[in-house]
C-alpha cells in the first residue's frame, strides 16, 4: 500500500510519447480513480516563468514562481494558471523547449512533488503519471508502471498530437528532452526495479489498459 494505508496509488512513468497520458486516463476511468498529469504541472510553471520574462534556468526566481502560481488541472484536461486557461500554450513549442530546464530546478520539484502528494491524499489515491512518480513521489505505490516505446513510434505519436510541427522537429525535441530528463541531477527519469515495464510500440491502448487493470485487481 502507498504512503498511508487507506489510499491506492498507481504510478506511471516513462519518456515522452510512451503512451502514459492516454493509458493513465483510461486506467483511472476503468478503476474509478482520478488521474493526475504531472507533466502538465511542470508545463504550467514553465508557462508562468516565461510569461514573467524569466530564464528557465533562472534558479531561485523560477522556484518562487512555482510556489506562487496557482495551477488548476480540470477533469476535462484543461489547465489553468492563475485562473487563465493555458491548455494550448503549455503544449506549444516555447514551453516544450523550456520545460526540462525548469523541471531540473530542485526547489521547483520539491514544491510540485508536495502538491502531487497532497492531491493524492485528498482523494482515495489516484493514477499519477510523470517521470519520477514511482521513484520519488510515491515510492510505495501499489502498482508502478514504466511505459516505453521505440523512439520512432514515440515521435510519430507526438507529431500527430501537435499539428503545426513536422515529424523531424518533434523527434529532435523529444530526443533532447529525454536525454535532459534522464541525465539531470535531481529525480531523473529512471526505471525502478519493482516497476512493470511495458513496451507499447506494438500494443493498442486497450491492450495496455486491460493488462494493467487486471494487475491492479489481482493485487487488491
Ligand atoms: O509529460 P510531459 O512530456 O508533458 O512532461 C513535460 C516535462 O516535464 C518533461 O519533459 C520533464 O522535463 C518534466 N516532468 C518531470 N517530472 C514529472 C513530469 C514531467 O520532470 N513527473
Amino acid at each position: 500500500m502507498a504512503d498511508d494505508g487507506a489510499i491506492t496509488v498507481i504510478a506511471i512513468d516513462g519518456p515522452a510519447g510512451s503512451g502514459k497520458s492516454t493509458v493513465a486516463r483510461r486506467l483511472a476511468d476503468s478503476l474509478g480513480l482520478e488521474y493526475l498529469d504531472t507533466g502538465a504541472m511542470y508545463r504550467a510553471v514553465t508557462f508562468a516563468v516565461l510569461a514573467r520574462g524569466l530564464e528557465p534556468d533562472g534558479g531561485e526566481p523560477v522556484a518562487e514562481v512555482a510556489r506562487d502560481v496557482r495551477i488548476l488541472l480540470e477533469p476535462d484536461g484543461s489547465v489553468l494558471v492563475d485562473g487563465v486557461d493555458v491548455s494550448t500554450q503549455i503544449r506549444g513549442p516555447e514551453v516544450s523547449r523550456a520545460v526540462s530546464e525548469v523541471a531540473a530546478n530542485q526547489a521547483v520539484r520539491a514544491e510540485l512533488v508536495s502538491q502531487q502528494r497532497e492531491w493524492a491524499r485528498r482523494r482515495s489515491g489516484g493514477v499519477l503519471e510523470g517521470r519520477d512518480i514511482g521513484s520519488v513521489v510515491f515510492p510505495d505505490a501499489d502498482l508502478k508502471v514504466y511505459l516505453t516505446a521505440s523512439p520512432e513510434v514515440r515521435a510519430q505519436r507526438r507529431a500527430k498530437e501537435v499539428t503545426d510541427l513536422d515529424y523531424g522537429t518533434v523527434a529532435a525535441d523529444m530526443a533532447r528532452r529525454d536525454s535532459f530528463d534522464s541525465r539531470r541531477e535531481h529525480d531523473p527519469l529512471r526505471q525502478t526495479d519493482d516497476a512493470v515495464t511495458i513496451d507499447t510500440s506494438e500494443l493498442t491502448i486497450d491492450e495496455v489498459v486491460t493488462l494493467l487493470a487486471d494487475k491492479v485487481r489481482a493485487a487488491r
